[in-house]
């Protein structure tokens, strides 16, 4: 059996990307942060919590990284973990470099020294291309990262692809543009919009207010990225792949079709600029042609689609909710 360790276990991706795992037969081990409440609602969500083994470490500490790689001692380890919210960068630059950058060197060095033979996963953002002007960009598009986040996902990138020239590990990054599901946490905006609707339409909420939505991002299905993540590890030679639907969408429309799904007015939608980064990528389009090419991977469901289902299973949580039953997901604590 082949075993797998995913850093971010507790995350979207972690949970989708360990259920993806489990289906094809794998032992599946993922870390944890110690906090003073747990966070595995989306593990109970998709019904594994008992299926996968947990191992408390933190990427800020390369002991605790260490020992889960003794725990674990896995074949693929898919760095997931990271301080993943763009805005929440700009608050908090230092951290975010101590655990999105050099997290991700932590992970590597300790590969180094437990067995060189592992096969890593490094899940690289399309935030990295910032203000880069470019309509679409692919594996060869320069970097311009215009956040703290992306800054340190790009020194990540960097690293992991040095590790792969100089140590001869077998490193892969994944230039993931925007993905998103019923299980993005809700501080990212098509999460907040689909549980604000959801809430708006059900009358106990009136309005949805958000910052700059001219923004425009390449929206993708986060169950289906995982698939990509996964094949990214299984062919001879590691590269790196741009993953994305090859479309991109404003904030604007996706609020506004959320509102049409949730059948109610637009004119629910406000700005406020509190809400406003200090510095605002306008809109990045990825060009998957390399994965789907080398990889066999593409993306399947459109952007209505993907705005349907996150809003019609927040809608589905509150109503439960409303009715009194106990949820393991976080809409109620909205
Ligand atoms: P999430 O924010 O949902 O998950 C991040 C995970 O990292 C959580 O499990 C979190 O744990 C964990 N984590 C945070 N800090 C630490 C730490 N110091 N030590 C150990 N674990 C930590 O992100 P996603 O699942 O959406 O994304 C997965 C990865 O893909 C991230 O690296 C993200 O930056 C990257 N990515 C995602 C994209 C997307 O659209 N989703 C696009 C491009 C890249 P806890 O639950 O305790 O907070």
């Amino acid at each position: 059996m082949t075993r797998a360790l995913i850093t971010g276990i507790t995350g979207q991706d972690g949970a989708y990307l360990a259920h993806f795992l489990l289906k094809k037969g794998y032992t599946v081990f993922g870390t944890f942060r110690r906090q003073s409440s747990s966070n595995f609602w989306r593990l109970y969500y998709l019904k594994i919590a008992n299926k996968i083994k947990l191992i408390p470490a933190d990427v800020l500490d390369s002991t605790s990284i260490y020992h889960a790689f003794e725990e674990s001692n896995p074949t693929e380890i898919y760095h997931l973990a990271a301080q993943s919210f763009v805005g929440a960068s700009f608050d908090q630059p230092l951290y975010t470099s101590d655990v999105t950058g050099f997290g991700t060197v932590r992970v590597l060095d300790e590969i180094l020294k437990f067995n060189k033979k592992i096969k890593f996963y490094q899940a690289s953002s399309s935030e990295m291309f910032g203000s880069e002007k470019s309509s679409i960009k692919n594996e060869s598009t320069p970097f311009m990262p215009s956040s703290p986040y992306a800054i340190s996902k790009l020194y990540a990138y960097w690293q992991t692809k040095l590790y792969r020239e100089a140590y001869d590990l077998y490193a892969v990054n994944g230039i993931l543009f925007n993905h998103e599901s019923p299980l993005r946490g809700l501080e990212f905006v098509t999460r907040k919009i689909s549980n604000e609707v959801a809430k708006i339409s059900l009358g106990i909420s009136t309005k949805l207010e958000l910052g700059n939505i001219s923004a425009k991002r390449d929206w993708g299905y986060a169950p289906e990225y995982v698939e990509g993540i996964w094949k990214s590890l299984q062919v001879k030679n590691p590269d790196d792949y741009v993953m994305a639907t090859n479309e991109s969408h404003s904030v604007k429309e996706f609020a506004e079709k959320a509102c049409e799904i949730a059948n109610i007015s637009k004119k629910h939608i406000s700005t406020s600029k509190k809400n406003l980064r200090p510095f605002d990528v306008n809109n990045l389009q990825g060009d998957y042609s390399k994965a789907k090419r080398k990889l066999g991977w593409k993306p399947k469901t459109k952007f209505n689609d993907l705005v349907k289902i996150m809003v019609q299973e927040d809608i589905h949580r509150w109503e439960q909710r409303l009715k009194g039953e106990y949820l393991p997901w976080d809409a109620g604590t909205a």
